[in-house]
C-alpha cells in the first residue's frame, strides 16, 4: 500500500509546511523506504499502547495516527494523512504549541513534554499530556513522534477539585461558626477566625497544639475521651459539651461536633470540629428553668415546684407510712400594707417573711409562695398530730417580731389552713382545696392561727359556694330589695333622710338579712351588682321624695358602698348617670363607706371621693370608732357625715368608759364641722344621752328599722316625726 489514497502531501492542506514563524524547517526529507514495511511498524508501535500516537514528517504533516487518535480525532487514518497536525491543535493555544513543535523538530534528537489542548475537526476538545519526540534522524522512523496521553478527565478532577477546595476554604475560613482541624493525635492542624474569637487565642498559638492548654481542666478528660471513642470505633461523629478556658480566663460552655475524614479504606485522617459558643443560651436556659420553678420575689419555689413536690409526696407517704401535712398559710391584711405602704414595702415584707419562714423550715420540708401572700409549707414523715402542731406554731410565731424597714416597722402576722394525710387517703384527697377551706375558717373565726382541716368545713364551703349561685339567682330573679330606714334630725326627730339596706326575699326561708350574704357576695363579683342595684333603687326612690316645707331640703338617702365598689374604677361614672337618669341633685345622695375602705390604696380613694366632691356627692364614714379612727386620714377625707357606730350608742349606757368615748366622738365631730350621726339608737335614754351631746342626727329603732319602699315615701310625705317607736313596721 501505498501513502494513504492517491493524495497528495500538500492537497490537504494549502499552506506550506512551516510550522512556525520563527522555526528552522525540518532539514531532512521524508526518505522513500519500502511503504508496507513502515506502515506496518508504525502500526506495531501504535498498537502497542492506550496512548495517541501521531507521526508527522520534519513538516509536520501527519504520517501516522494509530487508532487511538483516530478515535480521539474522530477521523479515520486516510483522512488524516497527509493533512497538517497544526489542524489538531485548539485554536486558544495554537502559537504555544506550534513553538514547542517546532522547537523539537529543529533538533533532531531530542524529545520535551507539554499540555497540549486539541480540538478534533468536530470541535471536540481534549487535553493531552504529550511527549514529542524527533526521531528524523532515526532511519527506520524518519518522523516526529507524538506520544500524548489523554488526561481529560484528570484534569476535569482536578480541577473541580480545585474549586471544590476553594469552596471549602471560603467555608471554613469565612465560616461564622468556630471551626478547626486536628490530627489523629488530635493536635490542630488550622483553624478560622471565628475559632480564634472565641477562644482568645491567635492562630500561631493554637496550631501543632492540642486543646488541653485552653480546656478547662475538668473538661480535658471529656475531650481524651471523645477521641477515644471516635479512634477505637465505638462512635464516628460525636457531639458533646466541654467548657474551654479563653485566654482572658473566662470560661465559656460549647457545643463541640467531632466528625472524622476517613480514607478509602477508612483510616481516620484527621478530625473536623465545628463549634458552638452556647454560654449564652446555657445562661438564659438556667435562668428560664430557674424563672419556671422558683418566685421571682421571695426565691422561694413556686406553685409548679410544690406541685411536683406534693405529688411525689402522695407517693412517700404510701411508701414510708406516717402522715404528711400541708399548711396553707395567709398574711393577715397584707393587702392593707400594700395600698398604705406601697408596693415596695409590700415586696419587702414578703421577703422578709419568706425568710422568717425559712428560718424555720426543717430541712426535708419544702416551703413555697404559692402566690400573692400565700405560702405553702409541705412537711412530711410526722408521726403524731403534735408534731403538726408544733410546725403550724414554729410558723406563726416566726412572725410574731415586727418587721423594720428603714423607718418603719410593720406587725404582719398570718392565719394558716392545715390539711393532714396519711397512706389511706393520700391519692384522693384534694390537698389544696381542703387546706383553702381550713384556711377560710381560720380568717373568719381564728384569725392569726391556725386551722386543722375537718370534712364538714367542707359541707360549709359548698355551702357558701351554692349560696354564690343562689344569690346570682336571686338577682336575676328580682329577689332582692332596697328597704330604707329613716334618718331623723336630733332633738326634733324629723326624717331628713334614709338609709338604703339590702334585703334578700327568698321564696323559701323568706328576708334574708344582708350580714348573711353581703360578706359573701362581697368575696365574688357579684357585690357589683347588688351594689348597682342598691344605687339605683335609692337614686330612683329619692327621686320621689319633696321637702316637707319648701324651705328644707329634700330627705337625703345614703347608700352602702363595698370596698369593691368603691375602688372600682366604673363608680363615678355610674353615679353620675344614675343621677342624670333620675333628675336628682347630687346633693341629695350620700354614700357610705367605712374608714378601712377609705384608707386602703389611699391616694387612689382620695382622688375617687374627690371626684364626688366635685359632684356634690357626699361621703358619710360608717362604723366610725371600730376602724383605724387616724385623726390625720379623717382631716383628708372629710367627709360630710360620720357615723357613730352603735356599739358605742350603746355601751355608752352601761359603762363610764365608753360614755367618755362617745362623748369624745361626737366632740371631735363637732369640732371639725363634720355631723355626727349616731347609729343604732335603741332607748329614749340613749336619745336623750346623744340630745344633750349635741349629736345632731340619730338612726336606729327607737325611730323607726328599716321600712319598704312604699313605707318611706309614705313617711316623707306625712312629714314623718317618730320618737314613739315605730317598730311593727318593715320585714
Ligand atoms: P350598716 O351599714 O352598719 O347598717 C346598719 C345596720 O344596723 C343595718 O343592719 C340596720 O338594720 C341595723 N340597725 C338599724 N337600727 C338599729 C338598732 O337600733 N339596733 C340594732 N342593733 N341594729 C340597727 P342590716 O340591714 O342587717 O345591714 C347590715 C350591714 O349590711 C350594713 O351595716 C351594711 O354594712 C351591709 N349592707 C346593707 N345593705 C347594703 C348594701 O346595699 N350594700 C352594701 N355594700 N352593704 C350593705
Ligand atoms: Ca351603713
Ligand atoms: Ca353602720
Amino acid at each position: 500500500m501505498s501513502k494513504p489514497v492517491g493524495e497528495d502531501e500538500t492537497s490537504l492542506d494549502a499552506a506550506p509546511p512551516d510550522v512556525t514563524s520563527g522555526a528552522t524547517p525540518a532539514s531532512t526529507s521524508p526518505v522513500e523506504i519500502e511503504d508496507a514495511q513502515y506502515y506496518s511498524m508504525l502500526e506495531a508501535i501504535g498498537q502497542s499502547t492506550e496512548d495517541v500516537i501521531v507521526i508527522t514528517d520534519g513538516q509536520g504533516q501527519v504520517v501516522y495516527g494509530n487508532p487511538n487518535a483516530q478515535k480521539l480525532f474522530g477521523v479515520t487514518l486516510e483522512e488524516a494523512v497527509g493533512t497538517q497536525a497544526r489542524l489538531y491543535l485548539h485554536p486558544d493555544d495554537l502559537e504555544r504549541n506550534l513553538l514547542f513543535f517546532a522547537e523539537v523538530i529543529s533538533t533532531p534528537g531530542t524529545s520535551a513534554r507539554q499540555d497540549v489542548r486539541t480540538m478534533s475537526p468536530h470541535g471536540e476538545v481534549r487535553h493531552l499530556e504529550v511527549v514529542c519526540t524527533n526521531l528524523l534522524d532515526d532511519p527506520s522512523i524518519h518522523g516526529i513522534i507524538i506520544n500524548g496521553k489523554d488526561v481529560t478527565e484528570r484534569n476535569e478532577y482536578v480541577r473541580r477539585l480545585q474549586a471544590l477546595e476553594e469552596r471549602f476554604r471560603l467555608a471554613f475560613e469565612e465560616n461564622m461558626a468556630p471551626m478547626s482541624f486536628a490530627d489523629v493525635d488530635d493536635h490542630i492542624l488550622a483553624v478560622n477566625d471565628a475559632f480564634c474569637e472565641m477562644v482568645g487565642f491567635s492562630r500561631e498559638e493554637l496550631i501543632g497544639r492540642d486543646s488541653t492548654p485552653f480546656t478547662y481542666p475538668d473538661d480535658v478528660g471529656l475531650t481524651e475521651s471523645t477521641h477515644q471513642r471516635v479512634m477505637s470505633g465505638l462512635a464516628d461523629r460525636v457531639r458533646y459539651v466541654k467548657r474551654y478556658l479563653r485566654k482572658d480566663g473566662h470560661v465559656i460552655d460549647v457545643e463541640v461536633s467531632r466528625s472524622p475524614a476517613r480514607d478509602a479504606e477508612g483510616h481516620i485522617l484527621y478530625f473536623v470540629f465545628s463549634e458552638r459558643d452556647i454560654t449564652e443560651e446555657k445562661k438564659l436556659t438556667a435562668q428560664l428553668s430557674h424563672q419556671a420553678l422558683y418566685d421571682s420575689i421571695t426565691g422561694l419555689a413556686n406553685r409548679t415546684l410544690m406541685e411536683n413536690q406534693l405529688a411525689k409526696s402522695r407517693a412517700s407517704v404510701k411508701r414510708r407510712g406516717g402522715f404528711n401535712a400541708l399548711f396553707l398559710l395567709d398574711l393577715d391584711d397584707f393587702k392593707g400594707v400594700n395600698d398604705t405602704q406601697g408596693h415596695l414595702i409590700g415586696d419587702e415584707l414578703l421577703i422578709a417573711v419568706a425568710r422568717r419562714f425559712e428560718a424555720v423550715t426543717r430541712p426535708a420540708d419544702t416551703l413555697c409562695r404559692f402566690g400573692g401572700d400565700e405560702f405553702l409549707y409541705l412537711a412530711e414523715g410526722l408521726t403524731s398530730i403534735d408534731d403538726v402542731k408544733g410546725i403550724a406554731r414554729r410558723l406563726l410565731a416566726a412572725l410574731e417580731d415586727p418587721f423594720h424597714f428603714l423607718d418603719i416597722s410593720v406587725e404582719q402576722r398570718a392565719s394558716a389552713g392545715v390539711v393532714v394525710w396519711g397512706a389511706a387517703d393520700s391519692e384522693q384527697i384534694d390537698l389544696l382545696q381542703n387546706a383553702d377551706v381550713a384556711l377560710y375558717e381560720a380568717k373568719r373565726y381564728h384569725r392569726g392561727t391556725f386551722v386543722l382541716y375537718e370534712p364538714s368545713m367542707h359541707e360549709e364551703a359548698s355551702n357558701r359556694f351554692l349560696m354564690i349561685q343562689e344569690l346570682r339567682n336571686a338577682l336575676a330573679r328580682d329577689e332582692l330589695e332596697l328597704h330604707y330606714q329613716p334618718i331623723v334630725h336630733l332633738p326634733d326627730t324629723t326624717v331628713v333622710g334614709f338609709e338604703g339596706l339590702i334585703r334578700w326575699h327568698h321564696p323559701e326561708r323568706g328576708w334574708i338579712a344582708p350580714g348573711e350574704f353581703i360578706p359573701l357576695a362581697e368575696s365574688s363579683d357579684i357585690i357589683l351588682d347588688i351594689g348597682a342595684l342598691a344605687l339605683r333603687s335609692a337614686v330612683a326612690a329619692a327621686s320621689r321624695w319633696t321637702p316637707s316645707r319648701p324651705q328644707d331640703p329634700a330627705p337625703f338617702v345614703c347608700v352602702n358602698l363595698s370596698a369593691k365598689q368603691f375602688h372600682s374604677a366604673n363608680l363615678v361614672p355610674m353615679v353620675e348617670s344614675v343621677l342624670r337618669r333620675y333628675d336628682v341633685p347630687a346633693t341629695q345622695l350620700i354614700l357610705e363607706i367605712t374608714e378601712g375602705v377609705a384608707i386602703s390604696n389611699f391616694s387612689e380613694s382620695m382622688n375617687t371621693i374627690r371626684r364626688l366632691e366635685l359632684l356634690g356627692v357626699g361621703l358619710a364614714l360608717d362604723d366610725f370608732g371600730t376602724g383605724f379612727s387616724s385623726l390625720s386620714y379623717l382631716a383628708k377625707i372629710n367627709p360630710r357625715i360620720i357615723k357613730v357606730d352603735k356599739s358605742f350608742v350603746q355601751l355608752a349606757s352601761s359603762s363610764q368608759r365608753d360614755a367618755t368615748l362617745l362623748e369624745a366622738i361626737v366632740t371631735l365631730g363637732k369640732n371639725l364641722n363634720i355631723t355626727m350621726l349616731a347609729e343604732g339608737v335603741e332607748t329614749s335614754e340613749q336619745f336623750s344621752r346623744l340630745t344633750a351631746l349635741g349629736c345632731s342626727m340619730a338612726q336606729g329603732y327607737l325611730f323607726a328599722p328599716a321600712v319598704k319602699l312604699e313605707l318611706a315615701n309614705a313617711m316623707v310625705d306625712a312629714n314623718f316625726t317618730s320618737h314613739l317607736g315605730t317598730a311593727d313596721v318593715g320585714p
